[in-house]
């Protein structure tokens, strides 16, 4: 089974952990470098994307991070995890970086007060079957791509799965629902990178 690692510095990593564990992957916990050098695929899980971005600087994780992702380790990235693998933030905290590696723009916190958490039936791409029923917290949108990436899935004419090579990213959170279908695309992308 590919071991795939969850960033553990903040968010709900435990519901990735077991997402990942029901979808037939060995997962680790990631805190430190030496941990990310023994993982073959990365999570990176919903939260607050500035903590985490600070927070893996401070661990010195930021740069093996990106290290990484250019030699072209799997990630999936949800909610916050999306924000940090955008290329760009529209709209970002002061001291706010991003590991970056596909090719977007993302708004943060982008579907309002009215709406600040949701439901919605998603159909996504690389998904067979009914739609998944997409938890969006405070999400972001992805306010435009690069021709690298493929777009799996919009909700009201905005993109909220994206793929680019190895990394996928969702504005909603598949680790809190009990569908293990995007984990499941995941550890496959992370099988099929070996
Ligand atoms: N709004 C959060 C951020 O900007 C993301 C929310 C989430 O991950 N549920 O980081």
């Amino acid at each position: 089974e590919p071991t795939i690692g969850v960033l553990a510095l903040q968010g709900d990593v435990r519901e990735h952990l077991a997402a990942l564990a029901a979808s037939g992957a060995g997962p680790r916990s990631v805190r430190r470098a030496e941990e990310l050098d023994a993982v073959e695929g990365l999570v990176i899980p919903g939260g607050e994307s500035t903590t985490i971005s600070k927070l893996a600087v401070a661990f010195g994780l930021m740069e093996p991070l990106r290290a990484r992702v250019r030699a072209g380790m799997p990630v999936y990235g949800s909610c916050a995890g999306m924000i940090l693998l955008a290329d760009k933030i529209l709209d970002p905290r002061s001291g706010q970086e991003t590991v970056g590696g596909i090719d977007m723009i993302v708004r943060r916190n982008a579907f309002g007060r009215q709406n600040e958490s949701f439901e919605a039936a998603v159909a996504m791409t690389g998904v067979d079957g009914p739609p998944v029923e997409g938890v969006f917290i405070r999400a972001p949108w992805v306010e435009s791509t690069g021709a690298a990436t493929e777009t799996l899935a919009a909700y009201e004419g905005h993109a909220v799965a994206v793929r680019q090579g190895a990394l996928l990213a969702t504005s909603f959170h598949p680790e809190l629902t009990g569908d293990h279908r995007v984990h499941a695309l995941f550890t496959e992308m992370v099988r099929s990178a070996r």
